[in-house]
């Protein structure tokens, strides 16, 4: 089964995605994690993500699909997978519609997170991240005690794609790039329309619900 969590930048899509994917059984792979890992790690490929990521841009989509491509090659992701953050253009829809359909597989459902703007620029510009171990606080919701990570000790910091012009920017590029890949999407899979507001745990029986899973 393969199934989109789509939505904004900030829309929850990566706190909904590990139980979801547990749910269903699939991997979550995370365009976004896979260019992070890759800059992190200092490969080429991280190199040449760089810029992008940093600037609140899209990576190419031929770049980007071909990340995509290797990802869905490996076994796990035979049975399927839980896409989170792509397709991101109607290129890569188009792309990945296809990818699918040549294996005899398509798109089941999309899950599309909907969240106001401005409840996402307070919810990432307050983000802090351990750069330790990954864990996640906010200055606001779920703050890291004296700007320390009570998991391993690491100071707490803003990554660099969560400061707020960055986050307007990334919603810019969504509104312009990404909101035109459901009308491509919209006549080949079903999509759910999920408020992406409220307490995490209502919106994840909102989606499971839609899911038609327990
Ligand atoms: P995310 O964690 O999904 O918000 O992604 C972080 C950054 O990675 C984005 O701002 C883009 O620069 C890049 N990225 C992630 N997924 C894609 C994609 N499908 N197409 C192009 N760029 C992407």
């Amino acid at each position: 089964m393969n199934v989109l969590l789509f939505g904004p930048p900030g829309s929850g899509k990566g706190t909904q995605a590990k139980d979801l994917a547990a749910a269903l059984g699939i991997p979550h792979v995370a365009t976004g994690d896979i260019f992070r890992r890759h800059l992190k790690e200092g490969t080429e490929l991280g190199l040449r993500a760089k810029s992008f990521l940093h600037g609140g841009g899209l990576v190419p989509d031929s770049f980007t699909c071909e990340i995509v491509e290797s990802r869905l090659l490996e076994p796990d992701t035979a049975g399927g997978a839980l896409l989170d953050g792509f397709p991101r253009t109607a290129v890569q829809a188009e792309w990945l519609l296809d990818w699918l359909a040549a294996r005899g597989k398509r798109v089941d459902a999309v899950i599309n997170l909907v969240v106001p703007d401005q409840v996402i620029i307070d919810r990432v510009s307050g983000r802090r991240a351990c750069p330790s171990c990954g864990a996640t606080y906010h200055v606001s919701f779920a703050p890291a005690p004296g700007g320390v990570c009570s998991r391993c000790g690491a100071a707490v910091v803003q990554r660099e794609d969560d400061k707020e012009f960055v986050v307007v920017r990334r919603l810019e590029t969504y509104a312009r790039e990404t909101v035109p890949v459901l009308p491509v999407l919209r006549p080949r899979t079903k999509i759910h329309d999920i408020a992406g507001t409220g307490e995490v745990s209502e919106i994840r029986s909102r989606i499971f619900s839609a899911l038609g899973l327990s």
